[in-house]
């Protein structure tokens, strides 16, 4: 597995799993799967009111707290400096931490006020080391200029909607100029990925449609963190170091972009 390095020197695998709708009743064997499939680094947020279960999921590992990076959001109910303050220590007890490895403003709203405060407190929680990267989430380059105006710390990284119908190819490098680490959501569109360019590749490189839009994302440097609860399928998202797709395969795949998103746009969501 290889690791990305955010700006302050800490690293995160290229391959985490998304734990978005895993039910309380499934999170121990999904987790307990995908650990023993080499995942080392979990994505929740406060929104999935799944905090609990990974919390002790990853607890029943039995494994030391380094070994594991657990990514969390603070909801956009929760924003602001004292709220984010509070909301975090609730999703630290939740999730049994005594810190979390990266912290996420979910989404970025319009209210450049309330972005400025959030981020306060998250340089609050990173300078007190309860929180190893701060970073942000669904942020256009217009939303991150407020921080950039107001904040004293960089945001490490922006978790965004990325897949071979939504390409971000301006935002992705735009944030890499910046030194800020892109991870792409719903990397593999919510299971609805396929595209003919997409299944003659993998019938090349005798691999699977998923692990193709997988290795197109880790080629631009970009973390991905595909949710699945079926063991064969985590590990089968895992095998995507052993290839490499040539610069045309690369532009196929770019040319599917339609913009279609699986979720709300950053540029008009408010709440
Ligand atoms: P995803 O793109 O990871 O797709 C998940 C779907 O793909 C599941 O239905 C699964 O069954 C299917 N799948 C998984 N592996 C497969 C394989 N090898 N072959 C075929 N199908 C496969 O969608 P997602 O869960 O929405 O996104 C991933 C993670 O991103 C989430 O779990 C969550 O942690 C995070 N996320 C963040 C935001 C945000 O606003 N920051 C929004 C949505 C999701």
């Amino acid at each position: 597995m290889q690791n990305i390095k955010f700006h302050n020197n800490v690293e995160m695998p290229l391959v985490g799993l998304g734990v978005y709708k895993i039910e309380d009743e499934m999170m121990d064997q999904v987790i307990e799967s995908a650990y023993a499939n080499g995942y080392r680094h979990f994505d929740t947020a406060q929104m999935y009111h799944n905090e609990k279960s990974l919390g002790r999921a990853c607890k029943r590992l039995n494994v030391p707290r380094e070994e594991l990076l657990i990514t969390t959001k603070i909801d956009n109910l929760n924003q602001g400096y004292e709220k984010t303050l509070k909301s975090f220590k609730q999703s630290c007890q939740d999730l049994q931490v005594d810190y979390v490895d990266q912290l996420l403003i979910h989404w970025p709203g319009q209210n450049p006020q309330r972005t400025a405060e959030t981020w306060k407190a998250f340089e609050k929680l990173y300078e007190e080391r309860l929180v190893r990267v701060i970073g942000l989430s669904n942020f256009t380059l217009k939303h991150i200029a407020i921080i950039e105006k107001t904040g004293n710390i960089k945001p490490m990284s922006n978790q965004i909607e990325r897949n071979p119908l939504i390409t971000q190819s301006e935002l992705i490098p735009a944030l890499q100029t910046k030194n800020i680490v892109p991870i792409a959501w719903a990397p593999l569109r919510r299971g609805n990925f396929l595209s003919d360019v997409i299944i003659k590749i993998a019938e090349k490189y005798n691999k699977t449609p998923a692990q193709i839009v997988l290795r197109w994302n880790i080629e631009s440097n970009v973390i991905v963190i595909p949710r699945s609860k079926n063991p064969i399928r985590q590990s089968e998202n895992m095998e995507i170091f052993d290839f490499e797709l040539t610069e045309s395969e690369i532009e196929a795949i770019n040319a599917l972009h339609t913009g279609e998103r699986t979720s709300f746009d950053p540029v008009t969501f408010d709440f």
